[in-house]
């Protein structure tokens, strides 16, 4: 997300997904990816990110919501630590490449 914030492209979203830990929400869904991503590459498409940290993996709901959109063709990625993520914003053409 900051990074986003510093180096997002004009037209570009990175929002973050409320899931079942928040309260108080009809319709809060186990399994749905963290952020989700709008920009001019990927166009009317809207890619989804999971970030993951350590030696975690994807939960069960969240395996189910990433069947859900491999079949439906749905941009998304599940990335661990820091920099992946980060790759992946660029690629969807959310962020800015930055030098490396
Ligand atoms: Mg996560």
């Amino acid at each position: 997300m900051a990074h986003w914030r510093a180096l997002g492209v004009p037209g570009s979203l990175v929002a973050a997904v409320p899931n079942m830990r928040a309260h108080g929400q009809s319709g809060l869904t186990a399994g749905l990816f963290d952020l989700v991503v709008m920009s001019p590459t990927l166009g009317e498409r809207t890619g989804w990110l999971e970030l993951k940290v350590g030696k975690r993996d994807l939960s069960p709901a969240q395996r189910d919501i990433r069947s859900i959109m491999a079949a439906l063709g749905v941009p998304h990625r599940v990335e661990w630590g820091r920099d992946n993520p980060i790759r992946a914003l660029e690629e969807w053409g959310a962020v800015r490449r930055s030098r490396r």
